[in-house]
């Protein structure tokens, strides 16, 4: 495992031209062997983005995935066919799907299982929304989220999980959360990791990051504690410009 990880969801934001460029902008410009890079562009855009990477120290992931094999599932994608394009990560219950797609924490559950079953390495993203977090909810929200999404799971030694805190709220306004908060919920985590699994698995098999506005000015100050060790990037992943000095400072 690289020392840190950050990740890059371009949502449904560039064309098929906009996402080859940025692809090879970033295949050619990215120096930093401590950061494991995963590029996850649109679906009708994995094609050609897993050429692009295919010589490439850059890992290629999908957005979602869907939880059965194959059949009757129009217009799903399974974990075995997101494989074959040579996907190795799978994003999971992010709260866009789970907002707008009313995906449940039951179907996280099952994608990520099924992304395991292909040996490919879930972002399970959790985080609480605004109204949550003025309840004092937040902690909670949390630990549901991670127990359902994990419990009863048999990781195999060379399972990799990583768990995203995407606090809801701050996700796309360019204002992240202070680092002790980020912190603090990541020990949440890391707590709720340690309840449903061996130590010795905590350790070896999952790793926990924090996406939300994170940018090049602000994302050195989430890694000072050593809970959180990676990102998913939204908005300052969609230009060279922004993403490059994000990754290339992370020592
Ligand atoms: C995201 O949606 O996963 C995300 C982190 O977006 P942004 O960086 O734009 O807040």
């Amino acid at each position: 495992m690289k020392k840190y990880f950050v990740a890059a969801n371009w949502k449904m934001n560039l064309s098929q031209v906009q996402t080859i460029n940025l692809a090879q902008q970033l295949v050619a410009q990215v120096n930093n062997d401590q950061v494991e890079v995963i590029l996850c562009p649109t679906f009708t855009a994995l094609a050609a983005v897993s050429e692009i990477l295919s010589q490439s120290s850059l890992s290629l992931g999908s957005q979602d995935v869907f939880w059965e094999q194959r059949g009757a599932f129009t217009g799903e994608i399974s974990a075995e066919q997101l494989k074959e394009l040579g996907v190795t990560y799978t994003i999971v219950g992010h709260s866009e799907r789970r907002q707008h797609l009313t995906e449940t924490d039951l179907m996280v559950h099952q994608k990520v299982k099924a992304s395991l079953a292909q040996n490919l390495k879930p972002i399970i993203c959790v985080g609480e929304t605004f109204e949550q977090r003025q309840d004092s909810q937040q902690d909670y929200v949390i630990i549901k989220q991670v127990t359902a999404a994990l419990a009863g799971l048999e990781i195999k030694p060379e399972d990799q999980i990583i768990v995203a805190y995407e606090p809801v709220w701050v996700i796309g306004t360019g204002q992240a959360v202070l680092p002790e908060q980020a912190n603090h919920i990541a020990k949440v985590i890391r707590q709720t990791l340690v309840d449903l699994f061996p130590l010795v698995q905590v350790k070896n098999n999952f790793r926990i990051i924090y996406g939300g506005s994170v940018d090049q000015n602000n994302a050195v100050g989430f890694l000072a504690e050593e809970v959180i060790t990676g990102f998913l990037v939204g908005g300052a992943s969609l230009s060279a410009e922004k993403f490059l000095p994000l990754i290339n400072q992370l020592v």
